[in-house]
């Protein structure tokens, strides 16, 4: 077969770069000549694995959100993440703790846990009737709606500052949870489509970085290349004045010919070229509803104003996912 193979580049050498990297490299490496670009100097993006005080250390992702049927799990294994060596500890669960933890708040006071039970059965129900559209309340904002809810619970029940405490612990998990600043800016219409795979949650002993690492693996010498950040992408279906679909420039200058591109930066990074015109930027401009999407979408916590009831072992609370 002679002629020039379809040129795919891929932006990024996160584990979604990576991924269609080698899906695309397996199902059609013979037709389809693939390059990842990465800006960074390692693949891996909001994974990587480090080290401190002799430690094993995530930056970044660090849980499997339930093992049972999900493809990370299985990369993870096959990657050799779950037992890297004999002396490897074991992973870490987030379920498996004992049914009557300890709950301690400052000054080691002992809280009793059928009251910390009351206010998380409170916290759930009150984010069920939101999640579920069950309540014939008007929902002004997610944070309004639970703390209405918790007043008149605190008023029916005479509350003391303890249960304020864990109500308080809860509103600071889902913020962790959600990755939101402010629950009033918290849109939950699309909770009921979030579907976690059941099953252990579970740390890598091996390393979270094993994972974008054995994707990188499959890949031909060559196919990732670091240190490109591209700062424009040049996009037309019926192809550029040079003939091809796709035209890259990178921040040093350099340019690139392709036939499709395939983006996997970040919200962030999109909303900041996208919405704020620093750095990755489309011509012509990506279509209406990507870009909506783009400023709708929100992220950011600042974890201020911790709660300052602490529950031992383990047993869920504000920031476990960073
Ligand atoms: C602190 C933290 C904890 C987390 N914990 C968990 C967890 O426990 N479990 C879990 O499932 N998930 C967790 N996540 C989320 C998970 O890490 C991400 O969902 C996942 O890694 C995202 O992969 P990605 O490929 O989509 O994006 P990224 O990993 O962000 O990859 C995008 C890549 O694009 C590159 N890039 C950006 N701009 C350019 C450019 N202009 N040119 C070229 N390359 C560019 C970036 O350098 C990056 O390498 C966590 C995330 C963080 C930050």
């Amino acid at each position: 077969m002679g002629g020039k193979k379809p040129k795919v580049v891929i932006v990024g050498a996160g584990l979604a770069g990576l991924a269609a990297g080698r899906r695309l490299h397996y199902c059609a490496g013979d037709v389809l000549d693939v390059a990842v670009v990465e800006a960074g100097d390692r693949i891996g993006g909001r994974i990587l694995t480090s080290e401190f005080a002799g430690a094993q250390l995530e930056i970044g992702a660090t849980w499997i959100h339930g093992i049972d049927g999900s493809p990370i799990y299985e990369i993870a294994r096959k990657a050799g993440a779950l037992f890297p060596d004999e002396h490897a500890a074991a992973w870490e669960r987030m379920d498996g703790f004992p049914s009557d933890p300890l709950t301690l708040a400052e000054g080691g006071l002992v809280i009793d846990h059928f009251l910390l039970d009351r206010v998380s059965a409170v916290f759930s129900n009150l984010k069920d009737l939101i999640v579920s559209g069950k309540t014939n309340d008007k929902i002004a904002s997610v944070g309004e709606f639970l703390r209405h809810g918790f007043e008149s619970y605190r008023a029916e029940n005479r509350a003391d500052w303890i249960e304020e405490a864990a109500f308080a612990m809860h509103e600071c998990g889902e913020r962790g949870y959600t990755a939101v600043d402010d629950l009033d800016s918290l849109d939950l219409s699309a909770e009921k489509e979030y579907r976690e795979f059941p099953g252990e949650h579970i740390t890598l002993p091996g390393g979270y970085s094993r994972v974008p690492e054995f994707l990188a693996s499959a890949l031909p010498a060559g196919t990732i290349r670091l240190r490109r950040k591209v700062s424009q992408v040049e996009w037309h279906p019926d192809g550029l004045a040079g003939g091809n679909p796709v035209r890259i420039l990178y921040d040093d200058g350099e340019v690139e010919f392709a036939d499709h591109a395939i983006i996997t930066v970040s919200l962030g990074v999109l909303k900041s070229g996208v919405i704020n015109g620093h750095g990755l930027c489309f011509t012509p401009p990506l279509p209406k509803a990507k870009i909506d999407a783009i400023r709708r979408i929100g992220f950011g916590l600042r974890l201020q104003g911790a709660a300052r009831v602490v529950r031992r072992p383990g047993g869920g609370g504000a920031g476990e996912d960073g």
